[in-house]
């Protein structure tokens, strides 16, 4: 009981942090969609977001699950334009992952559905210049770092950000496929994803608030580098 409470008021934090990182790149986003969209991704994003911390200190001591469920709803019905839905519907959707609380498993089955969800709804995938294209490299680094190399939390959720990082850099030489940017054709070649853009900075929200909660230092970690597992006797190595 006490472990779902510090876990709700933790994500509530991130909540918080998300919308003071996006409302202070507010203008950087719009400036990115109005090379390539009809730069109102900045303005969609920090509305929403503000109104999402509204509601999420609203709730009376919730747990995980129900702060990312508010977030979702009112993302939903206050970001305008592709990313509402996306954004929060997606986030509805996979807060369901969150019914025994937040854990490493939970976390990373939360990531994967709302991975699929985005994917569902924008029939985007890697590739089109869209938000799936920072979703995805962090989404299957957290994973792997979990499940597969077995690293601490906090790890985990610094390579998926230096994935998600490389994911962004990825959506400039690429052409969009999806949304109002690829109405530019080729023109759109060049240019930074702001959806994508976005993503990064709230996964790099997440990553400080858990490092604070924890009172640790934020990993300096590349997701491309191999994990060393705990047993392994690399000394031996000739
Ligand atoms: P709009 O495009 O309606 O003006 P925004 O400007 O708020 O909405 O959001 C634009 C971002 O939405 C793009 O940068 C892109 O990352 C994302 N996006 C648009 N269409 C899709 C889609 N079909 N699938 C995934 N992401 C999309
Ligand atoms: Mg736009």
């Amino acid at each position: 009981m006490s472990d779902g409470d510090s876990a709700g008021a933790a994500v509530v934090a991130v909540v918080e942090a998300v919308a003071a990182r996006i409302e202070a790149e507010r203008s950087h986003l719009t400036e990115l969609d109005s090379a390539i969209g009809d730069a109102d991704h900045g303005g969609n994003m920090a509305r929403g977001w503000a109104a999402a911390a509204d509601a999420a200190r609203d709730l009376d001591d919730p747990d995980a699950q129900t702060v990312c469920k508010t977030v979702g709803k009112t993302l939903m019905s206050e970001v305008g334009g592709a990313s509402g839905p996306l954004f929060g519907g997606s986030l509805v959707f996979a807060s369901a992952e969150l019914d025994d609380g937040l854990t490493p498993e939970s976390a990373v089955a939360f990531a994967e559905t709302y991975l699929e969800k985005v994917q569902d709804r924008g029939d985007a995938t890697v590739g089109d210049q869209t938000v799936v294209d920072a979703l995805t490299p962090a989404v299957h680094t957290f994973k792997k770092s979990i499940e597969t190399d077995d690293l601490p939390p906090l790890e985990a959720l610094a390579k998926a950000v230096d994935a998600a990082e490389r994911g962004v850099a990825f959506t400039v030489p690429i052409r969009a496929k999806k949304g109002r940017a690829s109405y530019l054709g080729w023109r759109s070649v060049g240019h930074q994803d702001p959806g994508a853009t976005s993503v990064l900075y709230i996964l790099e929200e997440v990553l400080a608030v858990a490092a604070e909660q924890m009172d640790a230092a934020v990993p300096d970690v590349d997701a491309t580098s191999p994990t060393i597992p705990d047993d392994a006797d690399s000394e031996d190595e000739a």
